[in-house]
């Protein structure tokens, strides 16, 4: 032993608190405090910007030297709880960003203070989890012999489920052989081109490469030309290659569009194709009567992505993968290691089956805040409130036609609206120079935050409701706001275009 080495018991700082009772008044100082913020979350505004001053004090050395735990949550309260990007407010709308529920906050912490390793193992949060995965199953009408795993997100959802259907579809021991060489034929999947990017990711991650991911037209809806699908499979077959996979999204990210996914699986039926659904978001429509039909044939899918962070309201990450074929699944995934056997009795008893199924060995105890919320508020709670988003996308498509200087610019199926600005007799150009100004303008002044994507040659407004907490009124307020917002930027000066 190296004569500097701490000997054991000697006096040096504790990591646990020296008085607990100290620790426990902090604690509820924080609990107050995080319960407050939650409370007030509306009245303060949806996003502000980081002053330069607190970027720059956040640049710190490393703490060499304690600076106690008051101290640090005070450097937290200021600099750092503040200035979010803002989806806990009522009026946040960007991306997809859920909108999170006060009783995960407490979940959260249950599991941190529980801090169970969720490879598997002889302990209850295990059985928790895999109780979570069956109610997520049975919401999907999967049979209760699927398989399925939380994971942080749709994208790794993703990720897993291809890594699946590779290994299950390829026709040679993936695994074993990797992708490196000719000897086999170029394995293919397909998508529509309005396929989210992680499958990009995915493809590039698993060694496919994007030259694998044929990503087919879609309709007047955005969704899938399945005749198209059709030809594209039949032509790679006809020069040799694979098809392995196709992907068919239930709620698209850029306008909601959910492809027929009975024709996906019938089409992979016929084909022998390993058929994926990504929905991140839109595959809770599963659960709201009202929108059931819309996702009609997810049950059908060998593998189904869908992330609980969006619009299950949950904080993040949470997300599910389900696999029809737990064998499958299982196959892809399993490994073996001296030091991780599976004992008879005791602890290891029931091994490590959690991290058979993905690639991570250890894991948080996310489903925690998933059994608590679905246990707490019921399944219902749940599907009113998507419901009442897609009402909410509703109102704001009436307002929007009902407005002679606002402009769908597609369908809004489900809580994805994309829309526009339109100044009389300006050109596409003026168009995009305005809408991206107004866009920076309404988020900058903090009365909400949508997003932006582009239709087409069209640029877009993009509000997608995932956020238990908005209400119709936050939906005129914003119409308003906008049209506001446009006719004074229309009245000005011009807008330099930022492309130019
Ligand atoms: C958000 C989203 C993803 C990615 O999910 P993450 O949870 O952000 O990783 C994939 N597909 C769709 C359709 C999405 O909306």
């Amino acid at each position: 032993m190296p004569e500097s080495i701490v000997p054991p018991d000697s006096n040096v700082p504790q990591l646990d608190p020296e008085d607990w009772e100290s620790f426990r008044g902090l604690a509820r100082q924080m609990m107050d405090d995080v319960v407050d913020h939650l409370a007030s979350v509306g009245q303060r505004p949806a996003w502000q910007p980081l002053p330069d001053d607190v970027r720059e004090a956040l640049r710190e050395p490393v703490p060499r030297e304690a600076h106690g735990a008051e101290a640090t949550y005070r450097v937290f309260r200021e600099r750092v709880l503040p200035y979010s990007n803002g989806n806990t407010h009522p009026r946040f709308w960007g991306w997809v960003q859920g909108s999170g529920l006060p009783i995960a906050v407490l979940a959260d912490l249950l599991a941190s203070g529980m801090n169970p390793h969720l490879a598997g193992l002889n302990q209850a949060p295990r059985f928790v989890e895999e109780q979570v995965v069956a109610w997520i199953a049975e919401l999907m009408d999967f049979p209760k012999t699927s398989s399925g795993l939380l994971c942080s997100g749709g994208s790794m959802a993703g990720i897993l489920a291809l890594a699946v259907a590779r290994h299950a579809r390829a026709g040679f021991d993936v695994r074993e052989q990797g992708l490196q060489g000719a000897e086999h034929p170029t394995l293919t999947l397909y998508g529509s081109r309005e396929t989210h990017s992680w499958a990009t990711k995915a493809v590039e991650l698993l060694g496919l490469g994007r030259r694998s991911l044929r990503l087919i037209d879609v309709d007047d809806a955005y969704r899938v030309r399945v005749d198209a699908l059709r030809q594209a499979i039949a032509d790679d077959r006809r020069a040799g290659r694979r098809p392995f996979c196709v992907i068919g999204t239930a709620g698209t990210v850029n306008t909601g569009a959910t492809d027929d996914l009975e024709a996906l699986a019938d089409l992979c039926a016929e084909e022998q194709l390993w058929f994926h659904v990504d929905g991140a978001f839109g595959a809770w429509a599963r659960i709201a009567p009202a929108l059931r039909p819309m996702v009609r044939g997810i049950e059908r899918a060998d593998s189904l992505a869908l992330d609980l962070h969006k619009w299950m309201y949950l904080p993040f990450e949470s997300a599910c993968l389900l696999v029809r074929d737990a064998d499958a699944h299982r196959a892809a995934f399993a490994t073996s290691a001296p030091y991780l056997g599976a004992g008879e009795r005791g602890v290891s008893a029931g091994g490590f089956p959690l991290a058979d199924r993905g690639v991570e060995l250890t894991r948080s105890f996310k489903a925690l805040k998933i059994w608590m919320a679905l246990k707490t508020h019921g399944v219902e709670a749940f599907a009113d409130m998507i419901e009442q988003n897609v009402g909410q996308a509703r109102l704001l498509v009436e307002q929007i036609e009902g407005h002679a200087e606002l402009q769908l610019l597609a369908p809004a199926p489900l809580n994805v609206v994309c829309f526009r600005y339109v100044a009389h007799g300006s050109s596409e150009r003026e168009h995009h120079a305005l809408n991206q100004e107004l866009l920076l303008r309404v988020q900058e002044s903090g009365f909400a935050v949508p997003s932006s994507t582009w239709i087409g040659e069209r640029f877009a407004l993009r509000v997608a409701i995932v956020n238990h907490r908005t209400r119709a009124a936050d939906i005129r307020q914003f119409v308003e706001r906008v049209v506001g917002l446009g006719r004074a930027l229309s009245a000005g000066p011009k807008i330099p275009n930022t492309q130019d």
